[in-house]
């Protein structure tokens, strides 16, 4: 980009700027500043299903990781909510405060757990202030550190308990993303979400597709602690245990 400005101020006599000296060693700008240009694009996608709602009971929990049997390319993982001290968890390495609660919850889960999580939880898709997340591989390939390549599809199914029934709503959600994108990815990803769709429409508690209204955590604040299970959720409108389903009893 030629630096106009500079010109500008040789040419214009009424300039109260004096002349810049003559022109010795390195110091001087030249015309012309050649730049060199860098850029990183990450692109993260995802998708997510209608709510299938379940009949609750004590399996309702237990049932969730057979419903990526035949799917899973890796070993199913169970993400559970974060409780009040993992609030503010953000996979952002830019606010330490922010990454370093991020770390502390997931650090023991897998490369591809993780991945899934940084990608839905970038884009907005599962929201663990609520939902249970049960994730593996999906397609695509893992890199040497066990990490998913950009083009790799993972996810699985988020579950929520509905605010108003306390039904146990169960959602396909699949996700990629990195360094890349490919174009028949996304078609890839809509296949797998209806093939866990139709797991979760075929499992035993399956009651039928419902509207997915997820709950509004409200920021910061919470901190009702489950008399069943003595989980704090950070959930401050929860009537339902995040973790164990059960009704939270208000003080
Ligand atoms: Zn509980």
């Amino acid at each position: 980009m030629p630096l106009d400005f500079l010109k500008r101020k040789k040419d214009d006599g009424d300039s109260p700027t004096p002349a810049a000296p003559a022109a010795t060693g390195s110091a001087v700008l030249p015309e012309e500043v050649v730049a060199q240009d860098f850029l990183l694009k990450l692109y993260y996608a995802g998708k997510t299903s209608e709510g299938v709602r379940m009949r609750t009971g004590p399996n309702a929990m237990v049932e969730l990781p057979s419903m990526l049997v035949g799917l899973a390319k890796s070993e199913i993982e169970v993400v559970e909510p974060l409780p009040i001290e993992f609030s503010q968890a953000t996979p952002t390495i830019a606010r330490p405060s922010e990454a370093m609660q991020w770390l502390n919850a997931h650090h023991a889960h897998s490369p591809i757990t993780r991945h899934a999580l940084v990608v839905l939880e970038s884009i907005d898709a599962v929201d663990l202030a609520f939902d249970t997340f049960i994730c593996s591989l999906l397609d695509g390939e893992v890199d040497t550190s066990g990490y998913p390549e950009y083009n790799a599809v993972v996810g699985g199914v988020a579950a929520h308990w509905d605010e108003a029934t306390g039904d146990m709503i169960c959602r396909a959600v699949v996700g990629w993303g990195g360094r890349g994108v490919r174009g028949d990815t996304d078609r890839i990803g809509s296949k797998l979400l209806a093939g866990i769709l139709t797991n979760i429409l075929a499992n035993q508690y399956a009651m039928g597709l419902t509207a997915v209204e997820r709950p509004m955590p409200a920021a910061g604040r919470g901190g009702l602690v489950c008399a069943h299970c003595g989980f704090a959720s950070a959930h401050e409108r929860a009537f339902y245990c995040p973790k164990c389903g059960m009704r939270l009893l208000r003080g």
